[in-house]
């Protein structure tokens, strides 16, 4: 669904509201000739009888409708409820409470005038009085056609009066509502379509779109003529509609359940679809694509657990790396994903499955986000590896190939992969960018991961390897559970639930910028004690010259502050690498106590000695970054601090980010918070991928409805994967999904 038809032409788009319909009612004649039709789902539009060529070519330009499936799946914008019926006596009790909600009842006009504004202007406002059978009385007012709608209402006559109740020239009253003729009444609700402005002017009205259906539905395809290709058992047991009944409630509801019924029925489809084709290629991957089984878990990876590990493993962590294990066995091509929020030691687990694949002659390729972060994994790797051997004698080698590893230097390292020298090849997300080769790729660990397209990426690059390596996945991203559903719904996962041992929550303050000095203040103390801290400064593409003129005034007001007792380094993106480099093993080595930083080191930056993290300019930050942030001071037992300074004056969503980020600490509870503010395009960095087009379902609040529809793909795939027994159900995921899903091969 490149473009989702009704989303199209915000510009243009324009209401055509019920007071029009009913203005247009008399003029677009009828449409009954079906002349012996027989209409499908896949009809062009232009069968239909009241559609001609122009307007079927103006269907296909404005609203991507070309079938008579993409015209019965167009979603209406609203409904105005018509089956329920107010007293007067009610709708002057709303009118108090001005809710806002509208209101239908009968009514018979008992008196009508004219008062005219102003003394000598003709203008005049219309005031109506109407009464309903229990003797209620209510004002109706006009103030522009009065004397038409004067003509017309004439006293004694009966109306069926629509609209919102209000206060107006202090009585109960409604403005401007709408009137129907008791004798042309309709029930039910209505539903009302946002229609492109072009397209009305093309001769399309809502009652033209409504009569088109009508058509449909009464003559050239009732709803019981409209093939289900949901099995059967499916829809007994999740309660679904019958997709004529729903398609046929959408657009002709009875009542408001019947309404939503119908919607919940398209939305099942919708998120049932898309799980079928991931699953599908999940059971495809273990099925066909031949991975790499390692028959036991050798040696190294103990020895390192008894010679250098400091520290015992948590029972997730441990878990996680069982779990992984399982997979190298059976040698299927491992997707997994390893959740954990930030500080709870995913690297650990990275490492120690690492070691499985390298002691079994495995090469193993780990990349990170960042060049700081490669660089610091290199560090990191390196040191707790050195010395060891793998079962064949040879000792470990661990290197770093980054971007600005050039010349000689980056023609060596090419070289040792491919002849298989090199154990462990750390670098960024471009090495599949630009793919390197290796001798004897086993094993692909992806750091960090909250972009979509990265994982895209590497199914595609990893698939040409002539075994396919596995590949393990880690995110901070503490993604709501049913968004990794839908994401990352062919993928295994691992979550590490629980924090080392040890860990306190983290204390959060917030500061306004003329407080500042209240948290360097603080600063100075924690580093008199031994301990390190961050000062963050935002950095935002748009606006990155401004965001260096105010890192550098904030460079300039921390300097004056802490004087030459308390050495600082700098780090952002401007940086070459080898200065990064060096402003790192500075802050690491403790030599220089405080970093001061843009969102660099938002990610995976891990100094356990740095317990104080001030942020400026909190406001300007995503709740996702705002936490990666602070995560990275909750790395040891020591109580760690964020102070949050932000200006005075806040909008109300940076507002409820601080709030959020000072009631919890919780990265999955600020994560479902984050999908709901920001939703979830944003929040994984999708937009672009097209994935998450859902036309009826919402990740935010069908999140019940996408766990059922999951559990249903899979029943259904296991037992029979390819959907051989159900053609038309793998036809419509096919038509519906084909082209929509960067994962390509669909059935
Ligand atoms: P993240 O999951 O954010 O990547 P890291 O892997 O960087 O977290 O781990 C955070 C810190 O916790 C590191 O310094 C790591 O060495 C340490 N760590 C990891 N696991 C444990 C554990 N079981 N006990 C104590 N410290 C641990
Ligand atoms: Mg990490």
């Amino acid at each position: 669904m490149e473009n989702s038809g009704l989303g199209g032409e915000k510009h243009q788009e324009k209401d055509v509201g019920v007071a029009q319909e009913v203005q247009q009612d008399r003029k677009s004649g009828s449409c009954s000739r079906s002349g012996g039709v027989r209409l499908t789902l896949d009809s062009p539009v232009r069968y239909v009888p009241g559609i001609g060529p122009k307007l079927s070519e103006a269907l296909a330009r404005y609203l991507n409708v070309r079938t008579v499936r993409d015209l019965l799946y167009l979603l209406p914008a609203r409904y105005v409820d018509r089956s329920q019926w107010w007293t007067v006596a009610q709708v002057r009790q709303l009118a108090r409470k001005n809710t806002g909600e509208a209101v239908q009842f009968l009514g018979r006009v008992v008196q009508r005038r004219l008062i005219p504004l102003g003394k000598r202007r003709k203008q005049t406002i219309l005031e109506v009085v109407v009464e309903d059978e229990a003797g209620g009385r209510l004002s109706l007012f006009w103030l522009h056609a009065t004397m038409w709608y004067y003509k017309k209402l004439v006293v004694g006559s009966w109306w069926v009066i629509h609209g919102k109740p209000t206060y107006f020239l202090s009585r109960p009253a409604i403005l401007h509502p709408d009137l129907t003729d008791p004798q042309e009444r309709r029930e039910g609700l209505q539903t009302v379509y946002t229609l492109p402005r072009s397209l009305v002017r093309r001769g399309l009205s809502l009652r033209r779109l409504k009569q088109i259906y009508q058509t449909i539905f009464n003559q050239l395809l009732p709803p019981d003529r409209i093939p289900d290709p949901l099995p059967a058992w499916i829809r007994q047991e999740r309660k679904l509609l019958p997709l004529g009944v729903a398609l046929k409630n959408l657009h002709f509801p009875s009542s408001s359940e019947a309404f939503s019924e119908a919607m919940r029925r398209l939305k099942y489809d919708e998120l049932f679809s898309l799980q079928i084709v991931l699953v599908q290629e999940k059971l495809l991957r273990q099925r066909t694509q031949k991975g790499i089984a390692i028959p036991h878990s050798g040696n190294l990876i103990h020895q390192f657990y008894r010679e250098r590990l400091s520290f015992a493993l948590t029972e997730d962590q441990k878990r996680a790396v069982h779990e992984i294990y399982q997979d190298f066995r059976r040698g299927v091509p491992m997707r997994r994903l390893l959740q954990g929020d930030v500080g709870s030691g995913k690297t650990v687990v990275a490492l120690l499955s690492a070691l499985l694949m390298v002691d079994h002659g495995y090469q193993v390729c780990l990349m990170a986000p960042t060049e700081v972060l490669a660089y610091q994994h290199w560090q990191k790797w390196r040191a707790w590896l050195h010395g060891l051997r793998t079962s064949d004698g040879s000792a470990i080698q661990v290197h770093l190939l980054t971007g600005s590893v050039r010349g000689t230097r980056r023609r060596q390292l090419l070289q040792m992969l491919k002849d298989g020298n090199i154990h462990i090849l750390i670098g960024t997300h471009a090495l599949i960018e630009d793919p390197v080769q290796f001798a004897r790729l086993g094993y692909v660990i992806i750091d960090e991961q909250h972009r979509f397209g990265v994982l895209q990426r590497a199914r595609l690059v990893f698939k040409n390897e002539a075994l396919t390596p596995h590949v393990l996945v880690m995110s901070a991203t503490p993604i709501p559970r049913t968004l990794a559903l839908t994401i990352y719904g062919d993928l295994d996962v691992s979550v590490l639930k629980t924090l080392p041992p040890g860990r306190k929550p983290v204390k959060t303050f917030h500061l306004y910028e003329s407080h500042r000095e209240e948290a360097y203040r603080f600063i100075r103390q924690e580093l008199n004690r031994g301990r390190q801290a961050y000062i963050v400064f935002p950095l935002i593409e748009e606006s990155e010259t401004m965001d260096y003129a105010n890192l550098e005034e904030g460079i300039r007001r921390i300097e004056a502050f802490f004087g030459k007792d308390y050495p600082f380094v700098v780090l952002h993106g401007r940086m070459k690498p080898e200065e990064k480099q060096e402003a790192m093993d500075a802050f690491t080595s403790g030599r220089a106590p405080l970093m001061v930083a843009t969102n660099v080191i938002e990610v995976g930056v891990d100094v356990p000695r740095a317990t104080t993290i001030v942020i400026e300019s909190a406001e300007r930050f995503g709740l996702a970054q705002l936490h990666q942030l602070r995560g990275r001071v909750c790395r040891s037992s020591d109580q760690p601090y964020c102070f949050l300074v932000t200006a005075r004056r806040l909008s109300a969503d940076a507002l409820k980010r601080i709030q959020a980020m000072l009631t919890t600490t919780d990265g999955f509870q600020l994560a479902e918070l984050d999908l709901q503010l920001r939703g979830p395009g944003e929040l994984l960095g999708v937009q672009q991928s097209g994935m998450i087009n859902l036309r009826f379902a919402s990740l935010v609040h069908d999140q019940q409805l996408l766990q059922d529809a999951r559990k249903d793909a899979i029943r259904l795939l296991q037992e029979d994967y390819q959907l051989r027994r159900y053609p038309a159900l793998r036809k419509t995921i096919r038509d519906v999904w084909g082209d929509r899903l960067p994962l390509g091969k669909v059935g």
